[in-house]
């Protein structure tokens, strides 16, 4: 058996394994919400009774890997959306060195869709990501937490939130104003195109 079969063979081996593992693990739950169909998004989590300002509601769980494994991982989502195939973000960052990588089926909070005014808010206890109520619940109301894209991506991620301080698309909150001003910028442009083909069909 030549060199590159066992490997071939080990790295099946710990696939497999992992796959297992995966089917294994249960979902996370949690007693404050359930997963519903979205208005905003395909599913949801929605609160099932009030939660108080403050609450632990859900931990983003997933997957513990290397930043450069994160960085294999978003060219291989680059490509599947390229595809047009699920491009869905589901990497979190955890530190300088690490990320969690939340795509897999049993993490729950995966399904918490963003919103540029959330109700919800990221915090990072003892290497464990929690999402935590902002302030106080209502039952049957939507969780949402801002998935604070950078700048570079803005074009690539549409937002129907809504809320008043959307720009239209997923942008961390300090970037808003750049994008918003950019897509002033575009608009003048625009309409300074159309008013120049306007009078030059006038003229003709
Ligand atoms: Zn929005």
């Amino acid at each position: 058996m030549s060199a590159t079969t066992v490997k071939k063979k080990i790295k099946a081996g710990v696939s497999a394994g992992a796959q297992l593992i995966a089917k294994q693990r249960r979902r996370t739950s949690t007693p404050w919400a359930v997963v519903r169909g979205s208005a905003i998004h395909g599913r949801g989590l929605y609160a099932v009774k009030t939660i108080p300002d403050g609450t632990r509601i859900i931990a983003y769980d997933g997957e513990v890997i290397t930043k450069a494994e994160s960085d294999r991982r978003e060219a291989r989502r680059l490509a599947r959306e390229e595809a047009g195939k699920d491009g869905c973000v589901y990497v979190f960052e955890l530190n300088k060195r690490h990320d969690i990588d939340g795509s897999m089926s049993w993490n729950t909070a995966r399904l918490i869709n963003h919103s540029c005014k959330p109700n919800c808010r990221t915090e990072i206890v003892r290497g464990k990501i929690w999402i935590i109520a902002k302030r106080e619940i209502a039952a049957g109301e939507e969780l949402f937490f801002d998935y604070r894209y950078g700048f570079a991506t803005w074009r690539e991620h549409p937002c129907r939130c809504g809320t008043e301080r959307c720009v239209g698309f997923i942008v961390a909150g300090e970037y808003r104003w750049r994008v918003r001003k950019i897509l002033k910028a575009e608009r003048v442009a625009a309409k300074k195109a159309e008013r120049i083909t306007q009078k030059r069909r006038g003229g003709v």
